[in-house]
């Protein structure tokens, strides 16, 4: 059996070697490192594939977010509601911007923020909401969008996760993650679901006017260069990185789908298990599984179960083992909203298994069958 890995990036780069080595060498014979017309291409194919007028590249997930943010003209003090159930980044650049993180709790079930509580966190400081689409899955935008319209406060979507798949409204209408925001971000660090070879990141807005201004913030500030209107930062994605980001970015629909067989041979193999609870599957969202991540019951002694399978060959993560307002760096300068119950919870219960696209049957039903052998 092929070694397990959490993802396998080897296996997956060669089977699109020549497409990628073709794509390389372009940008190594034209020596256009910084802003070759990859770089460009790139954008106009991912705003193509996720239904998005502009999209700005970038230098990863964590600037995007950043960049997002300063575009919104956040003044020091101003609150942003995030969950505190998510990746580091997306609370981080609040505070880097000398605004206040305020964390709310996130559904027991899909993870992701809490729309009652995200009511309960609006204060007349509130500036903009966070969802974060955790794990593959959407958060439940509708109710977002239009508790955030009546608030007028902005929407960024944090898509870091869930780049490839949608939502649905209650009137049938489907959008792509990151569609639906006035801004929403991206990563391309190598494990998300379109993954570059190095670091990388983009903005998306249907708004032309707030485009130009990502677009500026991400480049020093200037539109005319050596002139400078703004104050901003510099953060491009590099055209080696672009290059192979076009070729990826054709895959991605089959790296989803890859992903989804993966997850549905999980639930099949764990269904009603009394001990551990499978992924919630919302019925809005066509969910990707960047993680599959286990809830296990309270009799699951988690450190032994990580151990027992590490024994096997088998790794797994933990998607994250503190939250964001436990972290000693929000000790100060962040707001609590709520007991943040769910988020507690879940923290000490999480589990992911390997999840990737190029896992073969042999080794799910050896990770299956070690799962269910530990919960005996
Ligand atoms: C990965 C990730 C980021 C940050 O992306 P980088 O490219 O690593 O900076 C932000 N938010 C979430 C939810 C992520 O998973």
């Amino acid at each position: 059996m092929r070694n397990i890995e959490m993802v396998d990036l080897k296996s997956q780069y060669q089977k699109i070697k020549p497409d990628i080595d073709k794509g390389i060498q372009e940008v190594l014979d034209n020596a256009s490192f910084i802003a070759g017309k990859q770089v460009q291409e790139f954008a106009v194919d991912l705003g193509k594939y996720a239904g998005v007028k502009n999209v700005i590249p970038c230098a990863n997930g964590t600037d995007a977010l950043q960049i997002a943010m300063m575009a919104l003209d956040l003044q020091p003090g101003d609150e942003v509601i995030t969950p505190s159930f998510t990746y580091f980044a997306t609370v981080e650049v609040i505070a880097l911007l000398k605004c206040i993180p305020v964390f709310v709790d996130v559904n027991a079930e899909t993870f992701t923020i809490d729309v009652t509580e995200i009511e309960k966190a609006i204060s007349p400081k509130t500036k903009v909401i966070v969802p974060v689409h955790l794990y593959g899955q959407a958060a439940n935008m509708e109710p977002i969008l239009a508790l955030a319209a009546k608030h007028k406060i902005a929407v960024v979507e944090d898509n870091a996760q869930a780049i490839g798949g949608e939502y649905t409204f209650s009137n049938g209408d489907t959008f792509k993650n990151g569609s639906m925001a006035l801004i929403s971000t991206t990563s391309f660090f190598p494990s998300k679901n379109l993954g570059c070879y190095g670091d990388g990141g983009a903005i998306f807005t249907n708004n032309d006017e707030l485009a130009l201004k990502l677009k500026m913030i991400a480049n020093h500030g200037q539109r005319i260069k050596y002139y400078h209107d703004l104050i901003g930062c510099n953060s491009r994605l590099d055209t080696l990185q672009a290059a192979i980001l076009r070729v990826k970015l054709k895959h991605l629909d089959s790296y989803c789908n890859a992903r989804r067989t993966v997850a549905n041979f999980y639930d099949k193999a764990f269904a009603n298990h009394p001990k551990i609870k499978t992924p919630f599957r919302a019925s809005y969202a066509k969910h990707v599984y960047h993680q599959y991540t286990l809830i296990l019951s309270d009799n699951v002694d988690r450190e032994a179960m990580i151990n027992s399978l590490k024994e096997k060959g088998i790794p797994t993560m933990l998607y994250y083992p503190l939250a964001c307002h436990k972290q000693k760096a929000f000790e100060k300068g962040a707001r609590i909203v709520g007991d943040l119950k769910n988020t507690e919870w879940l923290s000490p219960r999480v589990l992911s298994l390997p999840i990737h696209t190029e896992m073969d049957e042999e080794q799910l039903n050896y990770i299956a069958s070690s799962v269910l052998e530990f919960l005996k």
